[in-house]
């Protein structure tokens, strides 16, 4: 595989230092290719270049930026295939996932933000005799920093609406994950965007993120990632009042009222809990189950996860591949002993020792889907993200202590409740501390809808209007009236 470069100013450029990082297959081991380890100079060449281009491209007209949506969208779509393997080999999830999910979600990201902004109207308002109206006007070179779990589907989620609104982009695509950033930047650079509009820097979060929320001409920030780095991100941003959207970590609840029909809804808690190896910040870690189902649900779940077929990424029928990398298996790992240590039931899977996976790599960071009951909810385990495809199960007797004990961790992303009942559904809805509830589904997406969360999971949201407004300033213009 060749090497994957820095895009700088329309060129495709190794780090100034010449260093470099390997890039590993996390389901096999080997190293894929190397990345460019960048640093601050890297950072400044690229938000040098972006400010260049800057006046150019803010001066394009909406119409001009959402055919340049639509001609990405066009060429990633052509490319699907190609996306969908990088990313499985990348991230070790299964192809037919990243197919799906990455590939088809990276195009959809273009595609919507390109329509949907031609529905938009405009903001007028009238009184006093005078004409108000809002004039959008870009924010200038923002800063894109993404996570590992869904590369090019977060990252394009970000780049579409700042495009659109005029903005020049610096990314920083996760060390971990570079291969679809960078096949972006080559299918941005083959369908001919002005040099200097979208800009990637490669290499590790302190060196290249840090001086990317530093930089006093970067002047909104786009983070998607944990909640420590978020501190961290915010924190440096906060005293030069940057624009900043931050989307953090979850430990998010599944609940299941006494009358969620057991047969009907346990594929959706399923996906919920181990979709990309419970690598979505969305996953149901926390399963709340009223106790009198308590017992039929978790025999039935155990036999619905123990069925999930964990192996080679590329193999059709794989449900489940490897997580990340060997260091955030051994991670997850430390949960699961963990819980153990609290006082858990292992009901199925376990560290590797406990549950190896057969026929696959000895490099390979595989884990089998675990579920640990009888833990307290307050527990370490069960109140503190882990990432990975481990779930705890708590039974309750009332909604009011289901509702304490959905609402007990420090995050507030998702949760999703299922009940044969709508309308007990929407009471529970309302009364979650989360940005997104479900009910009676998992990761339906509406891309106009708001999307992110309260307390330690995030400030700001995404999506739709919301992110068109993330990536403008707006000046009300007032016009008095003769
Ligand atoms: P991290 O917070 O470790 O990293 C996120 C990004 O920030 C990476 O590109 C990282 O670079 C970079 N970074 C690290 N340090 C700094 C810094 N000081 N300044 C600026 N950038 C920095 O998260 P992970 O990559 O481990 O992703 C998993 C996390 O992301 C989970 O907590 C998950 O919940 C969250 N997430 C949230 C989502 C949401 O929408 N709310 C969606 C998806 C994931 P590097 O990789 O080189 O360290």
């Amino acid at each position: 595989m060749e090497p994957v470069l820095n895009f700088i100013n329309g060129a495709f450029v190794p780090s100034t230092s010449g260093a470099t990082i390997d890039t590993i297959n996390p389901a096999t081991g080997e190293v894929l290719t190397t990345l460019p380890r960048s640093n601050a100079e890297d950072v400044n060449e690229a938000t040098r270049a972006a400010l260049a281009a800057g006046p150019s491209w803010a001066s394009t007209s909406m119409a001009d930026r959402i055919a340049w949506l639509h001609r990405i969208a066009d060429a990633l779509e052509a490319e699907s295939e190609t996306i969908a393997m990088l990313e499985s080999q990348d991230t070790g999830k299964p192809i037919a996932l990243a197919r799906r999910v990455d590939a088809a979600r990276s195009v959809a990201n273009f595609r919507f933000f390109a329509n949907y902004a031609q529905e938009q109207e405009p903001e007028t308002f009238s009184d006093h005799g005078a004409i108000n109206y809002v004039h959008r006007s870009p924010v200038g070179c923002v800063g894109l920093i993404t996570p590992w779990n869904l590369p090019l589907y977060l990252l394009t989620w970000k780049v579409a609406p700042a495009l659109l609104m005029g903005n020049t982009i610096v990314a920083k695509p996760s060390e971990l994950t570079p291969l679809t950033a960078h096949f972006l930047a080559k299918t941005i650079h083959a369908v001919g965007l002005p040099d200097g509009v979208f800009n990637v820097v490669n290499g590790y979060g302190p060196d290249v993120g840090q001086p990317m929320v530093e930089h006093p001409d970067i002047r909104g920030i786009s983070f998607t990632g944990g909640t420590a780095t978020g501190k961290i991100v915010a924190a440096t941003a906060a005293p030069m009042f940057k624009k900043l959207s931050l989307e953090l970590g979850g430990k998010n609840a599944t609940i299941l009222l006494d009358d969620a029909p057991l047969d009907e809804v346990m594929d959706g808690i399923v996906r919920a809990s181990f979709t990309n190896s419970g690598q979505v910040c969305l996953c149901g870690s926390r399963i709340l189950v009223h106790a009198s189902i308590y017992d039929s649900f978790v025999e039935r779940f155990v036999e619905a996860v123990e069925a999930i077929h964990v192996g080679d990424p590329m193999l059709e029928e794989t449900g489940m591949g490897s997580v990340i990398s060997l260091e955030h298996k051994t991670k997850v790992e430390s949960y699961i002993d963990l819980g153990l240590d609290e006082g858990a039931i292992l009901l199925t899977g376990g560290t590797s020792k406990v549950a190896p996976v057969d026929n696959v790599p000895t490099r390979g960071a595989f884990l089998r889907p675990t579920v640990l009951a009888g833990l307290s909810p307050s527990s370490r385990t069960a109140t503190e993200e882990i990432f990975g495809p481990v779930v705890t199960v708590h039974p309750f007797e009332s909604e009011d202590e289901a509702v304490t004990l959905a609402n007990l961790t420090e995050y507030g992303l998702a949760g999703s409740v299922w009940t044969a009942d709508i309308e007990r559904g929407h009471a529970f809805a309302k009364r979650m501390d989360t940005g997104i509830v479900w009910v009676n589904t998992w990761l339906n997406r509406d891309l106009r809808t708001p999307f992110g969360g309260v307390k330690q999971s995030g400030v700001g949201r995404e999506g739709g209007t919301w992110s068109m407004a993330f990536f403008s300033e707006t000046t009300n213009i007032c016009v008095q009236q003769p």
